[in-house]
């Protein structure tokens, strides 16, 4: 059985996003995937429990802020752990996340400022993917995504 590729739900079109939006991915490589079957998608913040649209968040260390100071670092990892669980269920080959956000960036992240900064770094999602053997790229990657996929067939 080919090994499926888990996403976050916002780079498929699903209007999941903090401010109601999406962010489809248009790479025809990234579509090709999509009409192949090969990609099972979440997003985590909403499936662990927050509604669309909700407060932007960013990370401050190991917790999780809304620009109001509110935390919000257990619904986050709720969404984390179900993302989790998705990727074991369907034994993923790999994950492509969303960049710079606070569930699933894997490069950068945005600085837990609220000033618009962004500082190397990655969401909790794509942490506890990683800390359980899982590769998480962001879809700016898809080359290495390419060459990842072609190594392990
Ligand atoms: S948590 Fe991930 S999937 Fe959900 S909107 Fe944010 S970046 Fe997209």
């Amino acid at each position: 059985m080919t090994r499926k590729i888990l996403v976050s739900a916002c780079l498929l079109g699903h209007k999941v996003r903090y401010d109601n939006g999406d962010v489809p991915c248009l790479d025809p490589r990234f579509l090709n995937w999509y009409e192949q079957g090969l990609l099972v998608s979440i997003c985590p913040e909403v499936t662990g429990g927050l509604p669309t649209p909700r407060p932007d968040a960013q990370r401050q260390g190991d917790r999780v802020v809304t620009r109001a100071g509110t935390d919000v670092t257990e619904p986050f990892m709720k969404g984390a752990n179900a993302a989790l669980q998705i990727a074991l269920e369907h034994n993923v080959a790999l994950a492509i996340l969303k960049q710079n956000s606070p569930s699933c960036g894997s490069l950068f992240i945005y600085d837990g400022t609220f000033t618009d900064t962004k500082v190397p770094g990655q969401g909790l999602t794509t942490e506890l993917l990683r800390s359980n053997g899982i590769k998480v790229f962001g879809e700016d990657q898809l080359d290495e995504v390419e060459q990842e996929l072609a190594r392990m067939m």
